[in-house]
C-alpha cells in the first residue's frame, strides 16, 4: 500500500472536520481507522485537522505501518493515554471530534488528553463515508458474496436427513474457513419452525429432511463481509409455508426493482413492508428490511422503518424481508445488492 486507498473518503472526511469547525477529530474504532487509512490495526488512532493526518499506535505495529503505509506519519499512542495534554505543533485543540462509540474511560482520558476541548460526536459523519464504498470496495463485496454463493451450493449438496441444526452449521463454517476468512457472523441455521424465531442459535433440533430449512450466512473474504439468506423448501411444503414464500419472495424482488438513488433507506423499507403488510403479514415482519454490509457486517445504509439515509450509488444494502409466525414457521429471503446510477446490482447468485 503505497498510497492510501482510501484517500478521497480520507480528504473527504478532513472537509467535515474542517466543516465542523473542529480542530482535530480523533477515531479510535478499529473498522473506521481501515476504512479512512487501509491500515488495520487493533491499537491506533488517527488523528485529522488542521491539515495534518497522525496514525498513533504502539511500538508492535509502527515498523510494519511505516513499511505498508509509507504516507502515513505515524507517532507513540501513549501520547493519548491523558497522562498529559496532547501537543502537536500548530493545533490548539479548542473543539475535538470523537466518536460516541469508545468506552465511558476512554473518553475521561480524551478529557485529560485534550483539557481544553469541547467534544463533538464524528461517528456518523465517519459512517456516512463508509456507506459509499469504493470500487475495490465493491469489489472485494462481488468477491465475498460469490464465495458465499460457492459454499452455500457445496454445504447444500452436504446436508442429510439425520443431522442436526450445529452439524448443518458447523460444515458451512468449515467451508468458511477453509476458502475465505471465516464467517463474517455467527451462521444461522433454523430448522423447520425454529425458523419462526428470527435470530435462532443453531441447537440439536435434528432435520428430518421433509421440513424446510432457512440458512443466514455470511464468510469474510480480503476484510469484507457477505451476507445471504436461503430457504430449503421440501418437495412438498404446507400450503401455509408455500404461500408464506412466495409472498416473501415477492417482497424481495418488488423491493429490488425499487431500488434508485435518491430514495430514502426508510421509502425502499416500505415497499416490501407494505407489500406484506397488504397480504396480511405486517405484523409478521418485525425486523427492518436491510442493512449495508462492508468491513463490518451492519453497516449504513439501515433501511428500517424512516431510515432516513438517502441512497446513492455505491452503497451496499441486503433486501431481507421475513414473515415469522411463532411456533409454525418462517421465512427470510435475502440478498445483497449493489446501489447504481439507475437501480442495482443484485450480487447474491443462489437459486431462491
Ligand atoms: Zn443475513
Ligand atoms: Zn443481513
Amino acid at each position: 500500500m503505497k498510497k492510501n486507498p482510501f484517500a478521497e473518503r480520507l480528504a473527504a472526511f478532513a472537509e467535515k472536520v474542517a466543516a465542523k469547525k473542529l480542530d482535530a477529530a480523533v477515531v479510535f474504532n478499529q473498522a473506521n481507522v481501515r476504512a479512512l487509512t487501509g491500515v488495520d490495526c487493533d491499537n491506533a488512532c488517527l488523528l485529522v485537522g488542521g491539515g495534518r493526518v497522525v496514525l498513533y499506535t504502539d511500538f508492535r505495529y509502527t515498523a510494519a505501518i511505516g513499511r505498508t503505509a509509507p504516507w502515513l506519519k505515524v507517532d507513540d499512542i501513549k501520547k493519548l493515554n491523558g497522562k498529559k495534554p496532547l501537543s502537536v505543533r500548530g493545533l490548539s485543540f479548542g473543539a475535538v471530534g470523537y466518536e460516541s462509540v469508545i468506552t465511558h474511560a476512554k473518553f475521561l482520558s480524551l478529557e485529560k488528553t485534550f483539557p481544553k476541548a469541547k467534544f463533538t460526536d464524528i461517528l456518523e459523519d465517519i459512517g456516512e463515508l463508509r456507506a459509499v464504498k469504493t470500487a475495490a470496495e465493491l469489489d472485494a463485496l462481488r468477491a465475498a458474496e460469490s464465495l458465499n454463493d460457492e459454499i452455500w451450493a457445496e454445504a447444500r449438496g452436504r446436508f442429510r436427513a439425520g443431522m442436526t441444526e450445529r452439524d448443518m452449521a458447523r460444515i458451512i463454517k468449515h467451508l468458511m474457513i477453509e476458502r475465505g476468512e471465516g464467517e463474517a457472523f455467527e451462521t444461522i441455521v433454523c430448522v423447520g419452525r425454529n425458523a419462526a424465531e428470527c435470530h435462532h442459535v443453531p441447537d440439536d433440533t435434528v432435520w428430518n429432511g421433509r421440513e424446510p430449512v432457512l440458512v443466514d450466512m455470511g464468510v469474510k473474504l480480503g476484510g469484507y463481509c457477505s451476507d445471504m439468506t436461503r430457504n430449503i423448501v421440501p418437495a412438498r411444503p404446507s400450503p401455509a409455508y408455500k404461500k408464506v414464500y412466495a409472498l416473501v419472495l415477492e417482497a424481495n424482488r418488488r423491493a429490488i426493482a425499487a431500488v434508485r438513488p435518491g430514495m430514502t433507506a426508510g421509502a425502499l423499507d416500505k415497499v416490501a413492508r407494505d407489500f406484506l403488510a397488504g397480504n396480511g403479514y405486517g405484523k409478521a415482519f418485525g425486523h427492518s428490511l436491510g442493512h449495508g454490509v462492508g468491513i463490518e457486517i451492519h453497516e449504513k445504509p439501515f433501511a428500517a422503518k424512516n431510515g432516513k439515509t438517502v441512497l446513492r450509488p455505491g452503497m451496499s444494502v441486503t433486501i431481507e424481508p421475513g414473515v415469522y409466525l411463532e411456533g409454525n414457521l418462517g421465512v427470510r429471503i435475502e440478498d445483497l445488492v449493489l446501489v447504481t446510477e439507475d437501480g442495482c446490482e443484485v450480487i447474491s447468485h443462489s437459486d431462491k
